[in-house]
């Protein structure tokens, strides 16, 4: 609504400066009932089409929810086996002392004992 426009006293909806057919009743202004009816088939119609969209959007993000929801229980799944692996390395790399940080457990992969001990403690306080 923009100041000094007139609301239809039957739909609700404004009535245009322009509007032919508007019928008064003392103060009570309205459209004519065909022009309400139009009007409000209109509204309704957007109404409907934008209900449609929001169904669609919460569709998608139900979707979306379930995709991260299932990837969130395989990852933590994954990083549970990880956890029991890395927890019988940390108790075997704490008594290699020996070996220091720097020394490559496996040559290929670069990983070093300082890692292995790293990992374990990221692990442990998991
Ligand atoms: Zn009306």
């Amino acid at each position: 609504m923009t100041p000094g426009e007139i609301k239809c006293g039957m739909c609700g909806l404004p009535i245009h400066p322009s509007e032919s057919g508007v019928r008064h009743f003392g103060t009570f202004v309205a459209h004519s009932e065909s022009r309400c009816i139009d009007l409000l088939r209109g509204r309704l119609e957007d109404q409907q089409a934008s209900i449609g969209e929001l169904t669609e959007q919460i569709a998608r993000t139900e979707r979306n929810r379930d995709m991260w929801k299932g990837q969130c229980e395989r990852q933590a799944e994954a990083m549970g086996e990880m956890r029991k692996v890395l927890r019988s390395f940390a108790r075997e790399a704490a008594e290699w002392v020996e070996m220091g940080d720097t020394r490559p457990v496996v040559e290929s992969g670069n990983i070093t004992v300082g890692k292995l001990r790293r990992a374990a403690a990221l692990v442990e306080g998991a």
